[in-house]
């Protein structure tokens, strides 16, 4: 049997992924950091288990911590074995704040959360996919790591950071057979994007040429290609609506 580690993997587009890979066949190792989505996350084991007849583990970690890393991947190699064959980089926080009222700890934050923490997990799994002998990493990256939002500089820094790692390590683990892709998506209906100023979600809404937001589905069926497709690495894929078009 198969199994993939998947950081925030309790809500939003997380939650999506991790009922993709089990439709795919894999066990999951579901990655939370909240207290309140230790349930969330059992729950939905529970019921990837009850569908698709997978097997799973829920690990609380806040993966912006290295050992936090450590741990969740010694949890995931203890209960599943040391090949790893899928990791997805996906747990991400915003600001959305100007710039200048922007305090130190919370863009070192949302750099920490979203791009230092898929160091962390890659330093600690990439060991075992080379002695493996293969596997697949794919990171949830962002139209802000393709172009500018305002209010966004830590964001969009720490998403352009991603695909600048993953293109790094597709060229140094190539011959190895690890393949590193992105997903970059554009506007997803999630908690993160309820959680911002909606005046502005509507307003940004309306500059999408397909006319409407996107659903986390979108961006599983991103993820179910990147898997599948033996012959992608290095690349972003960009469920966006045509919001950015390189
Ligand atoms: P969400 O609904 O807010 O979910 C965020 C997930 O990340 C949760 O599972 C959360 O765990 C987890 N998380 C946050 N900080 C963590 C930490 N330090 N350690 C471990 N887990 C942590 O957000 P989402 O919209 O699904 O976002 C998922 C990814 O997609 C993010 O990387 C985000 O930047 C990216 N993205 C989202 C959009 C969008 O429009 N929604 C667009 C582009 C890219 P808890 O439940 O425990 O808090």
């Amino acid at each position: 049997m198969s199994y993939a580690i998947i950081t925030g993997g309790s809500r939003g587009i997380g939650e999506a992924m991790v009922k993709k890979l089990a439709e795919m066949g894999y066990d999951v190792v579901a990655n939370y950091r909240s207290d309140s989505s230790k349930e969330l996350t059992e729950n939905l084991l529970a019921q990837i288990k009850d569908e698709y007849g997978v097997d799973g583990l829920a690990v609380q970690a806040d993966v912006s911590k290295y050992e936090d890393c450590e741990k969740l991947v010694v949890a995931a190699v203890e209960k599943f074995g040391e090949k790893i064959d899928v990791l997805v980089n996906n747990a991400g926080i915003t600001n959305n704040c100007p710039f200048c009222d922007l305090p130190q700890e919370k863009y070192m934050a949302v750099l920490e959360t979203n791009l230092i923490s898929a160091f962390h997990m890659c330093h600690f799994v990439v060991p075992y996919m080379v002695k493996a002998g293969g596997g697949c990493v794919v990171s949830t990256s962002s139209i802000g790591g393709l172009m500018g939002v305002a209010n966004q500089a830590d964001y969009c820094a720490s998403k352009s950071g991603l695909i600048g790692m993953t293109r790094a390590l597709a060229m140094e683990f190539g011959k190895q057979n690890i393949r590193f892709n992105c997903i970059c998506p554009g506007m997803i209906w999630t908690d993160m994007l309820r959680g911002v100023n909606q005046d502005e979600v509507q307003a940004l809404a309306q500059s999408i040429p397909q006319g409407k937001i996107g659903d986390v589905e979108d961006i599983a069926g991103a993820l179910e290609f990147l898997v599948k497709n033996q012959y992608m690495t290095g690349q972003y894929v960009s469920p966006n609506g045509g919001i950015y078009m390189p």
